[in-house]
């Protein structure tokens, strides 16, 4: 049995940001996992039957959250927002956290775990983190423009050694991390690039786009592999 990966959704069009769904479901099919796309139900007995479904849960990138959810008024450089699929995926990821689900998030689905779990961001790090690299790269999404550093003794570190080079394509990061995360890759601005659960927990999550990098990049294949290594003991409980 393939284990079967939940893809959140936008209702919003695909755009140059990497919101576009084909990386994530190419990854997924590479690695050996059954992609399904998961539409933005507003009904929470739809989101659970949803949950029902899945082995593992792939948080895509996209949108900027509303900062209301981690108390915060919105910046003036705040980005567009896209309401009702913060409520639903604030749904998605308590179920799936719930559940002990494997979780891998890619970008926005980082910073948006961050915050269900109580974390913080940095609405826009341009104004507030000085000597900040650039993270909005004018390169094609496919070339990875910086590097980070991996924290020694993390699963990260397992999967990805102690540096990689990543592709760049957002304005906002995790500033606090949330109740039983840690940060265990940064830029060498100290910008969280890397997030993952503490004590085991099958939870993964990277601000760059593994996906867009492509399959044959290996750190970027190792990601999309341990993600689906870890929702393939569901499908043998
Ligand atoms: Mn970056």
């Amino acid at each position: 049995m393939k284990p079967i990966i939940g893809i959140s959704s936008s209702y919003q069009p695909a755009s140059a940001d990497g919101s576009s769904l084909r990386p994530y479901v190419q990854a997924i099919e590479t690695v050996g996992g059954l992609p399904i796309v998961l539409a933005p139900v507003a009904d929470g007995a739809n989101v659970r039957g949803q949950m029902e479904l899945l082995d593992g849960l792939l948080l895509t990138g996209g949108a900027d959250i509303d900062p209301c959810y981690y108390n915060e008024e919105p910046h003036v450089h705040l980005g567009s927002l896209e309401p009702e699929r913060d409520e639903y995926e604030i749904k998605l990821i308590n179920l799936a956290l719930d559940r002990g689900l494997p979780i891998l998030g890619v970008c926005r689905g980082m910073q948006l775990l961050n915050v269900v779990l109580g974390g913080n961001l940095y609405q826009d790090i341009e104004s507030f983190v000085t000597g900040a690299i650039g993270h909005r790269q004018k390169a094609p999404l496919g070339y990875a423009s910086h590097s980070v550093i991996i924290e020694e003794g993390s699963r990260a570190y397992s999967i990805l050694g102690p540096k990689t080079r990543v592709n760049s394509i957002h304005h906002q990061a995790v500033k606090e991390p949330g109740e039983g995360l840690v940060i265990t890759g940064r830029s060498v601005d100290g910008i969280a690039e890397a997030l993952e659960g503490a004590k085991g927990l099958p939870i993964l999550a990277v601000q760059w786009h593994p996906e867009s990098l492509g399959m044959e990049d290996k750190a970027a294949r190792a990601i999309y592999q341990w993600f689906i290594a870890e929702a393939q003991k569901n499908t043998e409980a």
